[in-house]
């Protein structure tokens, strides 16, 4: 018979009962580090006590209102990611699909304003991920999100990812921009170049094209600084953020330019619960931490350590790791082909270690931005430890 929880994922048969920064406690009393952060999402860890106690606070004050209204704590934390970031104004909504569905919308319609309705194709990258929505599932291009779904939303183009000849070619009449994430995350935690990221800024500009940053996995710290898109040195002219962005509180937001946010007027788009008071109260207490000073820094000195712990563990174990790749605290371990990371991601819940696996057979670490070195140092001993019982595990099946 079929569960009552609908079956369309393949859970482990793990349940958490508590969790206090990157540690979290399964029911059945075993403690785990949490290097996946339920998918790069608990920015701050688990339970941390502003995160808590301003959601406590403002639940015992008012959850919901409604757009009908005014909603201060939206207006603030608005303002604050406006001060912080290239945007003139930001939508929220509740998850990363529907950031990204507002993200192409906004485009769709800046073109159409402009007199230009007939531009209004995406172009997106093999490897891709932009959400389950029956658009962003076309936005993703791939063939098994696809199947069963029926014929996929019309104005989504692929190119190879990091291929500025592909893009080129693909530019026609009917583009409208180009969307991509800085990192691909389920993809595979792979980077784009930075010089590639610079040069898709400037074909946009040559083509009259919107740059659309999908940094719902990226963004909010997770790359060590607050935008991954910073480190090339570019601004899009549109993003949309999620995941990290309330801290595991549902909170999403496209983050625009005023030429592009001004046609979206009253009647245009919308959402019931997007940019509630509950929800913003959170991503005001995620930006709290996150702005305040030395904490990016602290994010990036972390993940460098990190990063050097996972290259002593490829050098010493390169019959499983092929490589090691990503930026800031999204990085991946490249499997050897031997061994698939959906195997590592179980041997490592043995040994006290959650991880989240990605595509391209890399095993992704994802821990909450606030993981000390200690922590850090910790994680590399355990996927060692994992690594030698799988060898030791096969070599008694010889
Ligand atoms: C997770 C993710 C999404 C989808 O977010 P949901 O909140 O699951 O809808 C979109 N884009 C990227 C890059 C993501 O990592």
């Amino acid at each position: 018979m079929i569960p009552a929880l609908m079956p369309n994922y393949a859970r482990a048969n793990l349940a958490f009962e508590k969790g206090e920064g990157a540690r979290l406690w399964a029911s059945d009393g075993r403690r785990f580090l949490d290097f996946g952060a339920g998918i790069a999402t608990s920015s701050l860890g688990h339970a941390h006590p502003h995160l808590v106690q301003t959601i406590a606070e403002q639940a015992a004050k008012v959850i919901h209102t409604s757009n009908l209204y005014r909603v201060p704590q939206a207006e603030r934390l608005a303002e604050r990611h406006v001060a912080n970031s290239f945007a003139d104004s930001v939508f929220f909504c509740n998850s990363g699909a529907e950031a990204n569905e507002g993200m192409v919308k906004a485009v769709r319609k800046y073109h159409a304003e402009n007199g230009q309705p007939e531009r209004f194709r995406t172009i997106c990258f093999e490897g891709a991920f932009h959400g389950r929505t029956l658009a962003m599932i076309s936005a993703t291009g791939n063939a098994k999100y696809l199947a069963g779904f029926g014929p996929p939303v019309e104005g989504f183009d692929h190119v190879p990812f990091g291929n500025m000849n592909a893009v080129r070619d693909a530019i026609g009449k009917e583009t409208a921009a180009i969307m991509i994430e800085p990192v691909q995350g389920e993809g595979g935690v792979r980077p784009a170049d930075l010089r590639f990221l610079r040069e898709l800024r400037a074909v946009c500009d040559e083509f009259g094209l919107l740059l659309a940053l999908d940094e719902v996995q990226t963004g909010m710290g997770r790359s060590g600084k607050l935008w991954a898109h910073q480190w090339a040195g570019i601004e899009p002219d549109v993003m949309s953020s999620a995941k990290g962005i309330g801290g595991g509180f549902p909170l999403g937001a496209v983050f625009a330019t005023e030429k592009v946010a001004k046609h979206l007027k009253p009647g245009t788009h919308g959402t019931t619960y997007g940019g509630g008071p509950l929800a913003c109260a959170a991503g005001n207490a995620v930006l709290d931490v996150v702005l305040a000073p030395g904490f990016l820094d602290q994010v990036d000195r972390v993940a460098r350590h990190l990063w050097r712990g996972l290259l002593g563990l490829a050098a010493k174990h390169p019959q499983v790791i092929a490589g090691v790749q990503g930026a800031g605290l999204l990085l991946g371990l490249k499997l050897q082909d031997g061994v698939t990371n959906s195997a590592m991601q179980d041997a490592a819940v043995q040994q006290g270690l959650l991880t989240v696996a990605a595509g391209m057979n890399v095993l992704r670490l994802a821990p909450p931005l606030i993981i000390t070195e200690g922590e850090a140092d910790e994680a590399v001993d355990l996927l060692d430890r994992t690594i030698r019982g799988m060898q030791a595990v096969k070599v008694a099946a010889k």
